[in-house]
């Protein structure tokens, strides 16, 4: 049989597996069934899932998991790429840099990337190969460029995930395994994930990480972020603070935004706003939409404005400490709810409260969106209660 697992990120960045199923044929409608047993397991359906080419895995999602942003992960279709280049490219190292650079970026727009590709393409001779060309024609399943603004976390940042899940699963269980002792091992398996994530836990609690600049928002990140979600601010706080300057382009009329001009030692510039109502920061390199993780850019103008603590909008919720972390999709349910997720009732329940929470925060920084949301929610009341 074949063993699927879904696998996710905590706020230390470790894997969590958060459900496995059984399947025994890699066919879209064993993929579909395992889809639908998730989300009526977890009560809500996944915002984002990364795979593998697999085309029955393709159909299932589109049937069954129809919101849910789909991604190729980058690792196998690069990986790809020098067994579909012609004999003669092969050992173009300027190919392989161009191609890299083009792909893997997560600071060009969609259209930089689709100029890009196709001169490419055109300067090596590329433009009819079948590989490349259908690579293109699925651009929005893989390019990062497509992903900009999209919450990623840390599931594309490393080497692929799946793979070193595997090796992990590989390592507590042997090929001729009955389905009992399959069972076991993989609880055991479950239980060392848990237990290294208790360790971590343990180190955020007792640990006090070593800062590398005398700013107080340095010092008060390291209170609130996990090790690792600290580690990664850290480095963005060292390079505003030595390696970027900060200046005032302009402050709107109404004196509602701020816009900043960011630049670092080799004259790259990022354009940073600041919307004084609704105190919210938006830079243009879009790494807290996508990351969840403030960039330099924006440390330097908090720098710049003597701002002491990281404002509440911009912590995120995807690398607080564990006391601080919020429900980013869907709601936290104790063991007993989790009993009682077959329940009808309980599911329904959980996908309006999701709903209800997505929305919410999606609307957030908008007041007459607020107002007109509670309107709609009022008059549902109204409706149903009398
Ligand atoms: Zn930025």
């Amino acid at each position: 049989m074949i063993f699927a697992p879904f696998t996710g990120k905590d706020n230390h960045g470790r894997p969590v597996t958060f459900a496995a199923g059984l399947l025994s044929k890699e066919i879209a409608n064993s993929f579909s069934w395992l889809f639908n047993q998730f989300v009526k397991c977890m009560g809500v359906a996944l915002k984002l899932i990364v795979t593998d080419q697999d085309l029955g895995m393709k159909v299932a999602i589109e049937e069954v998991l129809v919101n849910t942003r789909h991604r190729w992960c980058m690792w196998y279709v690069m990986n790809k790429v020098a067994d579909k280049l012609p004999k003669n490219m092969l050992g173009s190292e300027e190919l392989k840099k161009e191609l890299n650079a083009c792909v893997w970026s997560e600071l060009i727009e969609p259209d930089a990337f689709e100029e890009t590709w196709h001169a490419i393409m055109e300067r090596y001779g590329l433009a009819n190969n079948d590989w490349f060309s259908s690579m293109f024609a699925s651009r929005r399943f893989w390019v990062p460029a497509f992903f900009r603004e999209f919450p990623m976390s840390s599931l594309i940042k490393t080497t692929s995930m799946s793979e070193s899940q595997n090796g992990f699963f590989k390592r507590y269980s042997k090929s001729r395994s009955n389905l009992i002792q399959f069972y076991m091992n993989y609880n055991h398996t479950l239980k060392t994930q848990t237990s290294n994530s208790a360790k971590l836990e343990y180190y955020d609690s007792t640990k006090v990480p070593i800062l590398k600049t005398k700013l107080e928002i340095e010092k008060h990140a390291s209170t609130i972020y996990s090790g690792s979600g600290y580690n990664a601010i850290q480095e963005e706080i060292v390079f505003a603070c030595f390696f970027l300057s900060c200046a005032t382009l302009g402050v709107s009329t109404n004196r509602e935004i701020e816009v900043y001009n960011v630049k670092d030692n080799d004259s790259n510039s990022w354009t940073m706003t600041y919307s004084i109502g609704d105190d919210t920061y938006f830079c243009r390199c879009k790494k807290f939409e996508r990351l969840d993780l403030l960039c330099s850019h924006i440390f330097c103008v908090l720098k710049y404005k003597f701002v002491k603590l990281i404002p509440e909008k911009l912590r995120g919720g995807r690398w607080l400490k564990s006391q601080f972390v919020k429900p980013i999709h869907g709601v936290f349910c104790d063991d007993q709810e989790i009993h009682l997720a077959a329940d009808e009732k309980k599911i329904a329940f959980k996908n309006l409260y999701a709903l209800f929470i997505e929305t919410t925060q999606s609307i957030e920084g908008n007041i007459h969106q607020i107002n007109a949301f509670a309107s709609i929610i009022e008059e549902g009341k109204k409706l149903l209660l009398g």
